[in-house]
């Protein structure tokens, strides 16, 4: 008689609780170092005792509340020892980035704190697959993996739809914040953080493909892995442009721009070691899917070229799966208001 194996280990579920505590704290820090100014509530954090992977912002009253199973905790944390276990991931990310299973379940967590904490920024609760009608009035949700049994009639394309662009924000929002400026000194520190946010996307995609009663509710992970790393490739050069924005002259200051030299190592020793790193970590979830959305470094790489040359890149021209889908979003999000 076979049991069902469950992919997390079990931690002491005062472990659990005291990660999810830390990584919210973190997260708020982080706000506050980057948007010099203390996140405008205070959130609640209910954290229950539930071995799946799941996270929930609400509003309640007057109250943010961050609902998340202690599940969340200990499959971020096992997943994190499986990739150091591996001898190859150990040898090419480990060495490189010097950094530990418990760090990186760390920062995966603070990211995912920081992505519930910008869909009560962006106001999210309105969202209407996170709607639950009997509750709708009093509680609104943004679920990680929606926790609510939804029928079929209110759950059409269009609200799906809305939903992966407002978790396409939530990500871009709480993806800046942690990855924070540009800066040429912190590659590896850098390198480290998107492997910690890919990993978090794998492990929503593994825990919402695994719920597939209620639907997907959440973009591939290699379509929000797309929009990381397009990110992560524009970085010295964002933070060129925004010092120059905020130059008292409006002469162009070159010399602001990191050299094309240095735009290149850092493609070759950071962008493109991060999406291995992606490819790795499927690996060792043994998530095929993710790899094959993800597509070759080739392929991916000339789409993340294709969407920069051209914003409005259509689908069709591009290759990977995870591409397709963030071209479909980003042509929806323009008829889509803020
Ligand atoms: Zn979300």
């Amino acid at each position: 008689m076979a049991d069902l194996v469950h992919l997390c280990d079990k931690s002491v579920m005062s472990d659990a609780k005291q990660q999810l505590a830390r990584a919210l704290e973190t997260a708020l820090a982080q706000y506050a170092e980057t948007m010099g100014e203390a996140f405008p509530i205070l959130p609640a954090l209910d954290v229950a005792n539930d071995p799946d992977l799941w996270a929930v912002a609400e509003i309640d009253g007057d109250e943010f509340r961050i609902r998340v199973s202690t599940g969340t905790a200990d499959c971020t944390a096992s997943l994190w020892a499986s990739a150091f276990a591996d001898g190859e991931f150990r040898k090419s990310f480990g060495i490189a980035t010097g950094a530990d299973a418990s760090t990186m379940s760390h920062i995966s967590l603070v990211w995912l704190m920081l992505h519930e904490m910008h869909h009560f920024q962006m106001r999210h609760f309105g969202a209407p697959t996170a709607r639950q009608p009997s509750q709708a009035s009093v509680l609104k949700k943004h679920g990680l993996v929606t926790r609510t049994k939804k029928s079929a009639s209110a759950h059409s394309s269009d609200a799906t739809e809305i939903s992966l662009i407002f978790e396409m924000r939530a990500d871009h929002d709480a993806t800046e914040m942690l990855l924070d400026a540009y800066s040429s000194d912190e590659w590896l520190d850098l390198r480290t953080r998107v492997a910690a946010i890919s990993a978090m996307m794998m492990l929503i995609e593994r825990a919402d493909s695994s719920n597939q009663r209620l639907g997907i509710t959440h973009p591939k992970a290699a379509t929000r892995i797309f929009q990381l790393l397009g990110h992560v490739i524009d970085m010295p050069v964002i933070a060129a442009h925004l010092e120059l924005n905020q130059g008292t002259d409006s002469q162009p200051r070159p010399d602001n721009l990191p050299t094309q030299a240095e735009q290149e190592s850092f493609a070759a020793q950071i962008v493109i070691p991060a999406f291995f790193d992606a490819v790795s970590l499927a690996n060792i979830t043994s998530a095929q899917t993710i790899t094959d959305d993800l597509g070759s470094a080739t392929d991916f790489f000339h789409d993340v070229e294709a969407v920069k040359l051209d914003h409005s890149a259509a689908p069709n021209e591009l290759v990977t799966v995870g591409a397709q889908q963030w071209a479909d979003l980003v042509a929806l999000n323009t008829q889509i208001s803020w």
